[in-house]
């Protein structure tokens, strides 16, 4: 029988690598894209080593997808960190920062939809953060980013629920990757991040992946246009 497809980006490490595992596991075939190589190989797993943020990158995990199956699910994870105020942020940063967690998210969506209107259903799930909704110190672009992708999420609802799309997005708090690790260091974003956090953390790659499995699951046909917060209960405490 012929697997659905899904396509995740960033995912040779931390939260993308658990996102891909669990749609693997169930019973997607996958197209794993990142910038660095993969350590290891899987079936039904078809990986990809690109830049996200390159132009022709969307079309051609497209057409890889169309050659596997119908594409049924599409996970915008690649993104990348930084932490400068508004008086840090040159404009090359900005720019790079808004383009690879944002603007690639909008090209990656806009390349699939054909295929998922086509299939008359699909789920999209942005990667956002609680960086996006609370006021964290030193993360301008980040932030900025990933409050574009919860208005980006709820926009795209809109537009495509007509047509059986679903479109959400997960703003993981705290979780163990390397992106955190090297914050974690430092005494400042160990107190407002560890103890911001009721629930004992940091959270796991795999807990993201849960609501990732979630949201793409027929457990979540009538979920459209939601920010789905793994965050141990940081942005609502
Ligand atoms: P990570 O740095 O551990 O992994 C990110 C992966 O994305 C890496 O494999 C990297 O090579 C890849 N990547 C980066 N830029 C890319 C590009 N241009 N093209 C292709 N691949 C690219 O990060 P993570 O912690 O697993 O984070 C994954 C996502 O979750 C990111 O969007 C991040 O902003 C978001 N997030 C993470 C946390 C956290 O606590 N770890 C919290 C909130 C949001």
């Amino acid at each position: 029988m012929t697997r659905p497809v899904a396509i995740v980006t960033g995912a040779a490490i931390g939260i993308g690598q658990a996102v891909a595992a669990r749609l693997l596991a169930d019973g997607f075939s996958l197209v794993a894209c990142d910038l660095q190589d993969f350590a290891d190989s899987a079936e039904h797993r078809h990986d990809v080593v690109a830049d996200v943020a390159a132009a022709e990158t969307p079309e051609r995990l497209c057409r890889i997808a169309d050659g596997l199956g119908p594409l049924a699910v599409l996970v915008n994870n690649a993104g990348i960190g930084g932490a400068q105020s508004v008086s840090e942020t040159e404009d090359d940063r900005w720019a790079q920062i808004l383009d690879v967690n944002l603007g690639a998210a909008m090209r990656l969506s806009r390349a699939a939809l054909p295929a998922m209107i086509s299939e008359g259903e699909g789920s999209i799930v942005h990667m956002a953060s609680v960086y996006g909704q609370l006021g964290f110190r030193t993360t301008a672009a980040y932030a900025a980013s990933k409050a574009g992708l919860e208005g980006l999420t709820r926009q795209m609802a809109g537009d495509y629920g007509p047509h059986g799309i679903r479109v959400n997005a997960v703003a993981p708090g705290l979780i163990n990757t390397d992106l955190t690790r090297g914050l974690l260091k430092d005494p400042i974003y160990r107190q407002l991040m560890i103890h911001g956090t009721p629930l004992p953390g940091p959270g796991l790659p795999e807990d993201v992946a849960g609501a990732v499995s979630f949201l793409c699951s027929s457990d979540a046909r009538f979920v459209s246009g939601i920010t789905l917060n793994v965050d141990g209960g940081w942005a609502t405490t």
